[in-house]
Order: structure tokens, then C-alpha cells, then sequence
């Protein structure tokens, strides 16, 4: 089978339809079978080139987003990406809020695809003048014919996955999937994917994945905001410090909260196992499939597919780089090793 046979007139037509892969010796000791749903093969390399086209083209329809319009967005940095990508192709201008979290790399590829960034304090609460949040709603208000993209609070979010990676991996497992296990962010993708699945079989199960620090996990067991659930931590563009509209938390069964050294050291260990090369969130995925393995959530009869959000190659300067694993004491005997550089 030839992939991507013939030539390809438009970028944006190769997103979505990404592969599923199966896993192999990182989970040979869990029981059931284990798959991964690599979105870093969209060409935004992260699974938000869908909700980016989809948000984008629904405002195309409506004739808000028109020629010489801007959009503006608050991001963790692949939102936008995929933004500035799109503008880039279609002819727009493009304007991120986005937090002093995310990582270098992210901030110097927007600004790389011609977006004009700005890098808001991520340790402020969401109604600060100084959040991305806040930010890039000024932004919007002060830039005319500019359109908001507002991923947490856009119903569109959870439409762009319960139309597209939901259906997908339905096909692409022929119905065999048990379990889903997803990272939790704006809640668009666990909740359009999760909604797509259990309308197909309502015994498929929903597994969350959130960060120590946010309040997803806490929330959706209780219904209650808890401030003390909340604190400052390192994974990107999972967990939240509010509740995302774009979160339906009756899709999902139950959370599992991972830490910033496991989910830093699966992601190494997934290169090392898989030779897959991804992202932080993949690493928080892989570790709290784990978890639930530990928690015997899975049988021998288990197909579970993992969605792996990004690619590697938006954290050189943090997961991979021995000097910021050093920096936030996460190394030691047990951490999963790079290679020795040998200058001659
Ligand atoms: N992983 C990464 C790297 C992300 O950027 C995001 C989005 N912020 C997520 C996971 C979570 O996806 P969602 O927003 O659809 O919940």
C-alpha cells in the first residue's frame, strides 16, 4: 500500500486521518493490547490541526473570518501552531496569547509560521488582566475584523473530534476498541472522541488523564471548584485551573493524575521502547495507562487505544535536555537516559 500516493494540491487536506500503532515492549506487562494514535503525523504535528481547520472553516461559512482577517487565540502553543499554520495557507494574520509555560521551542515555532505572539505569567489566576486568557480576549476586542478562536469555551472543539477522531478510530480498530485513554486539556478531545465511541458501544471506557495541579480530576469526582487542588506544574496543555465548556465530563468515566518526573520519564521511555519520538502529554498518557494497568482497569480481552497528542521535537529544551530534567531534580539513576555526544 502506497500512503499519500499521488500529490497532495493542499497542506490542510493531509490533516487528520493519522495512523494507529501498536505498542509492543512498553506494555508487555500489562494485559490486553495497547495501541497508539499518533497525531503528530497531522502536518501541524499535533492532533489540533483538527479543531484549528475546523473552527477556521466554520467561520469562513458563517462570513466572519473574511480576507485580511486576524485570528486571535489563547494556546499552550500547538493550538497555535496549527493557527498560524492555517493563516499562513489561507492568506490570514495571526495573533497567540500564550503562557511563559510553554516551552521555547513552541513560542520561537509560532513566531517561525509568522504569528505575533504574546507571553503571558502562567502563575496567575484565569481572571488576571495578565493571563493568556484575558490577554488574548483584549487582544481580540482591540484588533478590528479579528476573529477569537476561544478553544476552551467553543462547542466547535468538541465537534472537530467527534467528527473526525472519533469515526476514525472506530474504523480503524473495526469497532474492537475497549478502552480509550486520553489527556485532558480543553476536554475537546477526550469529549468529542469519548461522545463518538460510546454512541457506537456504550461499554467503551473513557479514561481521563490529568496533571497534579489542575482541578479536572477533583472536579469531575465532586462537581465542586477546589482552589487547593490547584498549583504551578510543568506538563503542557494538560489539566486545567478552570472548568473548559469544551470539557463534557459525562463522556468520561474516570481521571487518573499523573506527576511532571513520570509522565517526563515515559516519554523518554517510549523513545527508548517504541522509537517513537513524542511529546510530554504522550508521556503522561503512556504513564497513566500504567496507572490503570496497576489498578486493574484491563483483562487479557482489552484493546486499548492511547491518542499520543504531539511530537518530540517541541520539548528539546525541556523533557529531553539533561540540563532541565536536572533543574527540576527529576535526575537520577533511574531516568531513562539520552545517548553520549562524542566530540572529536
Ligand atoms: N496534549 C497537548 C500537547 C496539548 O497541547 C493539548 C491541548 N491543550 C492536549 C494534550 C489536550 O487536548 P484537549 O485540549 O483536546 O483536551
Amino acid at each position: 500500500m502506497i500512503r499519500n500516493k499521488g500529490i497532495t494540491k493542499n497542506l490542510l487536506d493531509l490533516i487528520g486521518q493519522t495512523p494507529i500503532v501498536q505498542l509492543h515492549k512498553i506494555t508487555k506487562d500489562y494485559p490486553g493490547q495497547y495501541f497508539a494514535k499518533i497525531e503528530a503525523f497531522n502536518p501541524g504535528q499535533s492532533a489540533k490541526d483538527r479543531i484549528a481547520l475546523h473552527i477556521v472553516e466554520n467561520a469562513e461559512k458563517k462570513g466572519i473570518l473574511t480576507p485580511g482577517s486576524t485570528i486571535v487565540e489563547t494556546t499552550s502553543g500547538n493550538t497555535g501552531f496549527s493557527l498560524a499554520m492555517i493563516a499562513m495557507v489561507k492568506g490570514y494574520s495571526c495573533k497567540l496569547a500564550v503562557s511563559n509555560k510553554s516551552s521555547k521551542d513552541k513560542i520561537d515555532g509560532l513566531r517561525a509560521m509568522g504569528a505575533e505572539v504574546y507571553v503571558c505569567p502562567a502563575d496567575v489566576p484565569a481572571d488576571d488582566p495578565r493571563s493568556y486568557y484575558e490577554v488574548a480576549k483584549r487582544i481580540h476586542n482591540e484588533t478590528p475584523n479579528s476573529v477569537y478562536i476561544n478553544q476552551y469555551f467553543n462547542a466547535l472543539n468538541i465537534e472537530a473530534h467527534y467528527e473526525t477522531t472519533g469515526p476514525e478510530i472506530w474504523e480503524q480498530t473495526e469497532g474492537k476498541i475497549t478502552h480509550l485513554v486520553v489527556a485532558s486539556g480543553t476536554g475537546g478531545t477526550i469529549s468529542g472522541t469519548g461522545k463518538y465511541l460510546k454512541e457506537q458501544n456504550p461499554n467503551i471506557k473513557i479514561l481521563g488523564v490529568d496533571a497534579y495541579g489542575s482541578i479536572l480530576k477533583k472536579y469531575h469526582e465532586t462537581g465542586k471548584f477546589d482552589k487547593n487542588e490547584i498549583y504551578s506544574y510543568k506538563i503542557e496543555g494538560l489539566g486545567k485551573n478552570l472548568i473548559p465548556d469544551a470539557t463534557d465530563f459525562s463522556v468520561i468515566d474516570v481521571y487518573e493524575k499523573v506527576t511532571d518526573k513520570d509522565a517526563a520519564y515515559k516519554a523518554r521511555e517510549i523513545v527508548t521502547k517504541e522509537g517513537f519520538f513524542p511529546g510530554y502529554t504522550c508521556g503522561a498518557v503512556m504513564q497513566a495507562t500504567e496507572q490503570y494497568a496497576a489498578k486493574e482497569m484491563f483483562d487479557e480481552d482489552s484493546f486499548v487505544v492511547l491518542i499520543f497528542p504531539d511530537h518530540g521535537s517541541r520539548y528539546m529544551n525541556k523533557i529531553y535536555s539533561d540540563e532541565w530534567m536536572k533543574e527540576q531534580g527529576f535526575y537520577d539513576s533511574e531516568m531513562p537516559q539520552n545517548s553520549p555526544a562524542i566530540y572529536i
